[in-house]
């Protein structure tokens, strides 16, 4: 099965050609490349991750990082996904809520573009006191943007429960497309994570979760890969047939990423 990775991080300097001989060592088909989290001003980023998708934009799937509180936010949108023609948008709530108007100012943009979002969600380390912002029921300020299809990062764990019932709300109570989908990239335990997903594929089935790994050196097949087998596993202990899976590590992402 050829797999894709909707969450690998990028640092900056990597080169493009390298990572495709990665993608091919660790059996994916493509990967989503975010950018490197914006300093001030976010064109650096931006033209950063444009460089390193360009050997193959097909496979190499680059998204911009959007810092809502930056001034240059809402042009950097157009930057990256008009000008530039970047896929998507990451964007972490670190200090702002998600229904923050600097970031609705943003969501605006990104839905009059039609690209996705990958946001950070669930407890969030390494920014201090951070992790309350990235609480999954305060995304539910995305029901009032149907254009945008968002990945909710990491299951949200710890708050993998709120995360599955707010899928369940954009499932079934909005009128047209569903477009929330659950990223099961890293961040739980692996006793947390089976449970988790058990429990996602009984109330949400399988075709709005989608495969992540959060890797961050998106040139090392081997580190790639290691993350692929283990969730592979981890599906399967999680009772999820050859279908499922198929549609999880694949199917799902192309539809997400607008590609299907
Ligand atoms: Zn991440």
């Amino acid at each position: 099965m050829m797999a894709i990775d909707v969450h690998v991080h990028t640092r900056g300097g990597e080169d493009g050609n390298k990572v495709l001989k990665a993608l091919d060592y660790a059996g994916l088909e493509r990967i989503v490349l975010l950018a490197v989290p914006p300093k001030d001003a976010h064109k650096q980023s931006v033209d950063e991750v444009v460089k390193l998708v360009a050997p193959d934009p097909d496979r190499l799937i680059g998204f911009a990082w959007i810092e809502p509180t930056l001034p240059d936010a809402v042009e950097a949108v157009d930057y990256a996904l008009g000008e530039k023609g970047l896929r998507g948008v990451k964007m972490i709530p670190n200090h702002w809520y998600p229904a923050d108007e600097r970031a609705q100012a943003c969501y605006k943009k990104i839905e009059e573009h039609k690209k996705p979002m990958l946001f950070h969600t669930g407890i969030l380390w390494g920014t201090s006191d951070t992790s309350q912002y990235c609480r999954p029921a305060f995304f539910e300020i995305m029901l009032h943007y149907p254009g945008i299809r968002f990945a909710m990062a990491h299951i949200s764990w710890p708050w993998t429960d709120e995360c599955l019932a707010v899928n369940g709300k954009f499932r079934y109570n909005q009128e047209g497309e569903w477009t929330s989908y659950v990223d099961i990239t890293t961040g739980a335990p692996r006793i947390w994570k089976v449970d988790a997903l058990q429990k996602a594929l009984a109330y949400l089935g399988d075709e709005h979760i989608v495969y992540g790994s959060d890797c961050s050196r998106p040139e090392d097949g081997e580190d790639l890969k290691r993350h692929l087998v283990e969730d592979q596993s981890i599906l399967r202990d999680a009772g999820a047939s050859p279908e499922a899976r198929e549609r999880i590590f694949s199917k799902n992402a192309l539809s997400w990423l607008g590609i299907a």
